[in-house]
């Protein structure tokens, strides 16, 4: 049995671990750079480390500073929530070499997602369909080209090792190729450590629709329904729902039934994601997220299932103790990402938070650490909250929030809470109308 845990992260999500852990009667162990000695996971945990200084390489990303806080803190478990070193393989396997366990998938499965050629190759031949694409990295400009000319343009130049939506370029015609070949290998070179790169082709108006699967270490598997993410700033999601406006419950039986086979065919275990693009009623994969995941918490409102629990469970080898038919999906649920972020220009907006007020009532969740007096630090990602609704259907989900985005009250920063309160007034949001591009067209004025 795990008595305790060190939470290698920080912010809403090293909160939402601590909260799992302490209605488990887990103990926790925080870890912090010097920039967090403040910070709310740090306030709320059974005990403390300081890993280094505020740049993430020193602290959260230093897999030694974080192994040597186990070590000192006597915990049995590393949860790692998600970004910082959630998805290195290596860090999972020093870990296991270490005696603790790694509350997420084996090493394996991390490193064979991670590389997202060999993911695409291993789902398709499982019998998931995927985005045409490349079979393997592109060489060279030639072959590119070739592989551009095939599936025909506009395609999509993308870093094997991607992440963030960081190395992706879109080419519309041969004479940009090289360019654009130049510019996402030299920035996967800068935010991965690795070139690879593939080409897929460009969807023209996809949503993104991911699912939810849960796998104990005896076998059973399980999938949570999907989440629909096709609310996105440069390919990053700002607004997630459950269940998708666009599916049917065939359609969600169908996929969910396809990517639990395929987890079970993998000896998948924990908690994993299959991302993909759906346009005109047909799924493609695009990758697989081997960790928890930011939008986790619409699933858990519309499943009533608490995933990081469940996450706890299966990693000290308990079983999932529910079947796919036990699996009940009721209402609609939507979470805002908050960022500290100018609504308008998107700049960065750190700095102390004058007044502090969360909504409440029915249906209403907030997962943040913020709190009034806290300095949001510059070093880190801009989330600083996550707003998460429910309701009996879409309609009565949208006036909810609409209802607690106007209570929340967050000043003496700039927030993107203005930014959410005009999406989810526009037409196209209201009438679940919306594909990855939607908001960038907004963006550009062109709504
Ligand atoms: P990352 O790992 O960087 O998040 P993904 O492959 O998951 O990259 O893609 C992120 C987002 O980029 C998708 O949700 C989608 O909006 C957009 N995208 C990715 N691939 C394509 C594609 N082939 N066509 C159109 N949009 C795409």
């Amino acid at each position: 049995m795990i008595q305790k845990i060190l939470i290698a992260n920080r912010g809403e999500i090293a909160l939402r671990i601590l909260r799992a852990c302490r209605e488990m009667g887990i103990r926790s162990v925080a870890v912090h750079s010097t920039a967090d000695a403040d910070a709310m996971h740090v306030r709320l945990a059974d005990e403390t480390v300081c890993i280094g200084p505020p740049p993430a390489q020193e602290s959260y990303l230093n897999p030694v500073a974080i192994l040597t806080a186990a070590t000192i803190s006597n915990a049995d478990a590393i949860h790692p929530g998600y970004g910082f070193l959630s998805e290195n393989a290596d860090f999972a396997a020093m870990v296991e070499e270490h005696g603790l366990t790694f509350i997420g998938p084996s090493p394996e499965h991390i490193r064979l997602m991670g590389d997202k050629i060999a993911a695409k190759r291993t789902v398709r031949e499982a019998g998931i369909p995927v985005v045409p694409g490349s079979d393997g990295s592109i060489d060279s400009e030639a072959d590119a080209r070739r592989i551009a000319r095939a599936i025909g343009y506009p395609v999509l130049v993308k870093a094997a090792a991607g992440g963030g939506g960081r190395g992706m370029k879109v080419v519309t015609d041969d004479g940009q190729l090289a360019e654009a070949i130049a510019t996402a290998r030299a920035e996967a070179l800068a935010a991965f450590g690795s070139g690879g790169l593939y080409v897929e082709k460009y969807l023209a108006h996809p949503r993104h629709i991911e699912v939810q699967v849960l796998a104990d270490l005896h076998g059973n598997v399980v999938h949570l329904g999907e989440r629909d993410c096709s609310l996105q700033r440069r390919h990053q999601k700002v607004i997630e729902e459950a269940p998708s406006p666009v599916l049917t419950p065939e359609q969600r039986s169908k996929i969910g039934a396809l990517v639990v086979r395929t987890a079970s065919a993998l000896g998948y275990r924990s908690v994993g994601t299959f991302e993909f693009l759906y346009e005109d009623g047909e799924f493609y994969f695009i990758e697989m997220n081997t960790r928890l995941q930011v939008e986790h918490p619409v699933t858990e409102m519309v499943c009533g299932l608490d995933i990081v629990r469940e996450m706890l469970r299966v990693a000290e080898g308990s079983e999932l103790g529910f079947e796919q038919e036990d699996v009940r999906f009721v209402g609609h649920a939507i979470e805002c990402r908050i960022n500290a972020e100018d609504p308008e220009t998107f700049a960065p907006s750190p700095g102390t938070i004058a007044e502090y007020h969360a909504p409440g009532g029915l249906g209403v969740r907030i997962d943040s650490a913020l709190y009034a007096g806290y300095r949001v630090p510059p070093f880190y990602d801009s989330m600083i909250a996550k707003l998460i609704v429910s309701g009996a259907d879409r309609r009565a989900c949208l006036a909810r929030l609409r209802r607690a985005l106007a209570e929340y009250v967050i000043s003496g920063i700039k927030t993107t809470i203005p930014l959410h309160q005009r999406l989810i007034d526009m037409p196209e949001f209201i009438d679940g109308r919306y594909d990855v591009h939607w908001l960038e067209r907004v963006m550009r004025g062109e709504h």
